[in-house]
């Protein structure tokens, strides 16, 4: 009887003609054997896994680009060109659904949407969505699967995945693809180009499966928080879309509309019980949280959302209004108060612009001296670039002693000590060299930097301002941060246009062409 029901379910799973005759002899071959064989139960978990497989495409209505519009907005807020560019690749897949469309692969810090634009581009084109995880994965195994023939064998995380899809035209998301790993046991990337390939996917294999699996329907899309750790064959294969980070006025936006109406929902509360002041959320963004994203302001929204529920639980009449004032009780101090006025408050600190996976980020380069026979010491995991550019900002500043009204012989009877804290991230580049000077000057002039600026650049030992990259991913976490105006290379003025407008109205941009003027500017 058991195996009538094996039976009567491969007649009905719809597998391809030659797969569906292998199934089938294992099936005799199950027939025959003795029920406490441990081969059996092996045997009968393989044709549960081919059974269960999503073999029939599903029918599928075209995709309704108005409706894929309204849903987009509906989910996300801003992102305009991003939401342009999907419905763009919808449009080609709406008018070739057979034609090779392009792997949109979104890159970004943490919680800037990546993987809620995936989820609403499923719901756009009315398939399911799934995520694999790609971080940390180092075995080709992983992907393809161990033949059936090992204790404890599965399928590869690609067909796991569609079993859970439920459906072979899913839309599917390969998370971290910038953290694939590369191990001993065959290239994992070697077989995920496989999967990705459309002149190859129809026909993907997977060992534990032993037989063909038809990918080729399915819609790829892929996430990263960074480019250059991507190999290059797989980075080729795709069309990279930056989701770069919000602005404050951007988070305050997305957490009045978004985030608080969810985690008002998720905590049990309705709508008109609390209410959360926009300076509250507004205070949230730039104390509580530092971050390009939005996922810890979510989760800080969240912890003043239960402390409400708590509130009403106990018998507090609503609605429970929560304003700047409540925040220190439920929060805690700010995590992030005023920290640039308080750390330029003496000479030789000046405040960089750094650029990391996660998004920009302020970081500060202080600069202390001591008696001594002039030796440069140089702390805070610093990498060898990075340590160049700080010689090299003290040898200009050397050779601008006379003119700034340094007593030259200071070197010789001076020991440098410059220190980049914030932590066990190594720092390198030479884009802090201007930071570096000015920190260097500040100290040796003994005048402070001004605490509302922030700066970012490459200098010469000529005493040119040189251009760096990440302008706009910096001058979002300069807004962020609190600044209020930025000193950028001159040459940089080309990237002002990707700047979002929200931080360009924070900020006063000044472009350097030289280190004198960035010391004009900074002191
Ligand atoms: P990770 O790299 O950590 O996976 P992610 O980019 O995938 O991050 P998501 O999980 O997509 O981040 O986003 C985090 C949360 O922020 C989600 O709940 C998402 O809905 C929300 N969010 C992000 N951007 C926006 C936006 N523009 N509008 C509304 N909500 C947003
Ligand atoms: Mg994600």
């Amino acid at each position: 009887a058991e195996v009538l029901e094996l039976s009567e379910a491969v007649a009905k799973a719809g597998m391809p003609e030659a797969v569906e005759r292998e199934v089938r002899k294992e099936l005799a071959r199950y027939e025959r054997m003795p029920e406490a064989a441990g081969e059996a139960a092996m045997l009968r978990t393989w044709l549960d896994w081919m059974i269960e497989l999503p073999w029939k495409l599903p029918e599928t209505s075209p995709i309704d680009l108005t409706a894929a519009r309204a849903i987009l907005d509906a989910d996300h807020f801003g992102l305009e060109k991003i939401k342009a560019r999907i419905v763009e690749f919808l449009a080609v897949r709406k008018l070739s659904p057979e034609g090779q469309a392009p792997i949109l692969c979104f890159v970004g810090p943490p919680g800037t949407g990546k993987t809620s634009l995936g989820q609403s581009i499923a719901r756009a084109m009315g398939r399911s969505f799934v995520r694999v995880s790609l971080g940390g994965l180092h075995d080709e195994a992983e992907i393809r699967g161990h033949r059936r023939t090992y204790i404890g064998a599965l399928p590869g995380n690609v067909i796991q995945a569609i079993k859970r899809a439920g459906a072979r035209n899913c839309v599917m998301m390969l998370d971290e693809i910038d953290k694939l790993g590369r191990g001993f046991q065959g290239d994992p990337s070697a077989a995920l180009l496989e999967v990705l390939d459309p002149e190859q996917n129809a026909t993907f294999h997977d060992n534990y499966l032993g037989t063909e699996f038809d990918l080729s329907k399915v819609v790829f899309l892929t996430t990263a928080n960074q480019l250059d750790t991507i190999p290059g064959p797989l980075r080729d294969r795709m069309e990279v879309i930056a989701l770069p980070g919000y602005t404050a006025e951007e988070k305050l936006e997305i957490a009045s509309r978004y985030l608080v109406p969810r985690q008002v929902r998720t905590n049990g509360i309705s709508e008109g019980q609390v209410s959360l002041s926009d300076a509250a959320i507004a205070r949230i963004i730039e104390r509580y949280t530092r971050e390009a994203g939005v996922r810890s302001l979510e989760r800080e929204i969240g912890a003043v959302l239960r402390h409400a529920a708590v509130k009403i639980a106990e018998g507090a009449t609503p609605p429970v209004a929560i304003d700047l004032d409540h925040l220190d009780g439920i929060l805690g101090p700010a995590k992030f108060d005023n920290e640039v006025a308080m750390r330029t408050g003496m000479p030789g600190v000046a405040t960089g612009l750094a650029w990391t996976p996660v998004g920009g980020e302020i970081l500060f380069v202080e600069a202390s001296r001591a008696p001594g026979k002039g030796r440069l010491t140089l702390t805070g995991q610093l990498g060898a670039v990075m340590r160049e550019s700080a010689e090299a900002a003290l040898s200009l500043l050397k050779s601008r002693a006379a003119g700034l009204g340094l007593d030259p012989g200071l070197f010789e009877t001076t020991d440098i000590h410059i220190h980049v804290p914030a932590g066990a991230t190594p720092k390198d580049g030479p884009s802090a060299g201007v930071a570096i000077f000015v920190a260097l000057a500040s100290l040796l002039l003994d005048r402070r930097v001004r605490s509302d600026t922030a700066m970012t650049g490459e200098i010469s030992l000529r005493g040119l301002v040189l251009p760096v990259g990440g302008i706009k991913e910096k001058v979002i976490a300069a807004a962020g941060a609190g600044l209020h105006r930025v000193l950028l290379p001159a040459r940089n003025r080309r990237d002002y246009d990707e700047i979002p407008q929200t931080a360009r109205n924070r900020l006063d941009f000044v472009w350097l062409e030289t280190t004198d003027a960035a010391l004009r500017e900074a002191l």
